[in-house]
C-alpha cells in the first residue's frame, strides 16, 4: 500500500493546474454568466491529452488509469474551471465504450475521446423514473435490422456540446419478449431527436437539457455491443461516475479553502488577521481535515477500480462521492463567512460556487442513494424501498 502518488501522477497534477490556473476562475466566470462554453480549455487540454489520459494507447490515449483521470479533474476544479462534462465524456462513456464497444464503435469513438475532439453526454435520467432507473421508459424496438427509439430524458448536462449521447433505454428481449436495459449511441444530429435547455439557478458553463426521442431511427450498430451486457456496461459506468463526481467535489472544495484561507491571512479587523480568531480557523481547519479524507477515499476507489475490482470499488466510490459532495459543501460555505460580504459580492468568486457544490449532493447520485447503498450493502441492513 502506498500513500503517495506516483511521480507521474503528481507531475501531471501540476501541469494540468497550470493550465487551469492560465485560464483561471474569471474566464470560467465569464463563459458561464454569457452562456458560453469552455471550449478554449477543453480543446487544449485535449491536444495535450489530458482528456484522453485513461483511453487505451492503442486508440491514441495515455493508457493510464480512472485515477489519473480523477487526477485531472480535481486539479481543473481547484484551478477554479470547472468541466462538468469532464465526469460524463471521457469517465462514463469511454470507459463504458472502451470496455465493451464492439471493434467498429471502439474504432469509430475512441481516438476522438483520446484527443478532446469527441464530447459525448450520458443520458439516464427520465423525469417519471428518477432515483429509480429500474422505471426508465425510454424504449427501441427493432426495426428493419435498425432501432426506432422513443422516450424522454431529463437534466442531462452538456448536450449542445455533444456529438452524441449515450443513451440508457430499454429494448425487447429476443427470447422472452421481456424489456430489458440496453444502451444506444444517439448522435446530437438524428432526426428526431430533439434538446431544450433546462432553465438552471445555476451559473454553469455546462447547460443541462431535456432530451426528447420521437421515433428515432438508428442504425444496427447503434446498440452499443452485445445484447446481453447492458447491465454490465451501467455498472461499469457507475464508479468512475462516482470517483469523477468526488474529484470534481474536491476540487472545488479545495479552490475554496485557497481562497477562504488567503483572506482570513490578509483581512484585518480587531487588529489582527481574522485567521487568528479560531472560530475562524477550526472550520477552515475541520475543512482541511474531512477534505483529506475525502481524497484518499476518491484514491482508495480509483485504485480498486483501476486494479480490476469492481465491486470493492463499488462501495469506497460510494463514500468517496457523499463524502466529497459534504466537504465541498462545507468548504464554500465556511469561505464565503470568511469573507463576510465580500463572499457574496461578485468579484470575489465564491457566490455562484454555493450552487455548483449543491448540486454534489444530487448527482450523478443523490446523498440518500448513497446512503441507502451504504446501509444495505455495508451493514447489512433492510432494504427501505
Ligand atoms: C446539474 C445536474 C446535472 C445532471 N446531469 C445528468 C446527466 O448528465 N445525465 C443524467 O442522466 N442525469 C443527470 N442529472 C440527474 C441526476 O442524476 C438526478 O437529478 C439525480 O439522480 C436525482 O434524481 P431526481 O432528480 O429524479 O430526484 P428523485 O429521484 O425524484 O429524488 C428526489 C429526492 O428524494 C430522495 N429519494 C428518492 N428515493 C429515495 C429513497 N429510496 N430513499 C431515500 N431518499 C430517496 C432523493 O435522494 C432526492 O433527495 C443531473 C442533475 C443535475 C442537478
Amino acid at each position: 500500500m502506498n500513500f503517495v502518488e506516483s511521480a507521474e501522477r503528481q507531475a501531471l497534477r501540476e501541469a494540468v493546474a497550470e493550465l487551469g490556473r492560465s485560464y483561471g476562475h474569471e474566464y470560467y466566470l465569464e463563459k458561464a454568466r454569457g452562456g458560453g462554453h469552455t471550449s478554449e480549455l477543453w480543446d487544449e487540454a485535449g491536444r495535450l491529452g489530458y482528456l484522453g489520459v485513461s483511453v487505451p494507447e492503442e486508440y491514441g490515449g495515455g493508457g493510464a488509469g480512472i485515477g489519473d483521470l480523477a487526477a485531472v479533474c480535481e486539479e481543473f476544479c481547484a484551478a477554479g474551471t470547472p468541466m462538468l462534462l469532464m465526469v460524463v465524456s471521457p469517465a462514463i462513456c469511454a470507459t463504458v465504450l472502451a470496455r465493451f464497444g464492439t471493434d467498429e464503435q471502439k474504432k469509430h469513438w475512441l481516438p476522438g475521446f483520446a484527443s478532446g475532439q469527441v464530447r459525448m453526454s450520458f443520458a439516464i435520467t427520465e423525469p417519471d423514473a428518477g432515483s429509480n432507473s429500474h422505471r426508465i421508459t425510454t424504449t427501441a424496438r427493432r426495426d428493419n435490422g435498425g432501432w426506432v427509439l422513443n422516450g424522454r430524458k431529463v437534466y442531462i448536462s452538456g448536450v449542445d456540446e455533444a456529438d452524441a449521447v449515450l443513451v440508457v433505454g430499454r429494448m425487447e428481449d429476443a427470447r422472452t419478449g421481456n424489456l430489458k436495459p440496453a444502451l444506444f449511441i444517439v448522435p446530437t444530429d438524428t432526426p428526431g431527436f430533439e434538446y431544450r435547455e433546462i432553465a438552471m439557478d445555476l451559473v454553469s458553463a455546462d447547460k443541462q437539457f431535456g432530451l426528447f426521442f420521437d421515433d428515432v431511427r438508428l442504425p444496427a450498430d447503434a446498440l452499443v455491443g452485445s445484447e446481453d451486457a447492458a447491465i454490465a456496461q451501467l455498472f461499469a459506468g457507475l464508479n468512475p461516475e462516482r470517483i469523477m463526481g468526488a474529484s470534481f467535489s474536491l476540487g472545488i472544495a479545495r479552490y475554496a479553502l485557497g481562497k477562504g484561507v488567503g483572506y482570513a491571512k490578509e483581512r484585518s479587523v480587531f487588529g489582527a488577521p481574522i485567521g487568528s480568531h479560531q472560530g475562524l480557523a477550526h472550520p477552515l481547519a475541520q475543512v482541511k481535515i474531512e477534505l483529506e479524507l475525502a481524497k484518499l477515499m476518491t484514491q482508495k476507489a480509483a485504485a480498486l477500480y483501476d486494479a480490476g475490482d469492481d465491486f470493492g470499488a463499488g462501495e469506497a466510490a460510494n463514500m468517496a462521492k457523499y463524502a466529497g459532495a459534504e466537504v465541498a459543501i462545507k468548504a464554500v460555505d465556511q469561505a464565503v463567512q470568511v469573507h463576510g460580504g465580500n463572499g457574496l459580492a461578485s468579484e470575489y468568486g465564491l457566490g455562484t460556487l454555493i450552487g455548483a457544490v449543491r448540486v454534489g449532493r444530487i448527482a450523478p447520485v443523490s446523498r440518500e442513494m448513497v446512503l441507502n447503498f451504504v446501509a444495505q450493502h455495508s451493514l447489512g441492513l433492510p432494504k427501505s424501498y
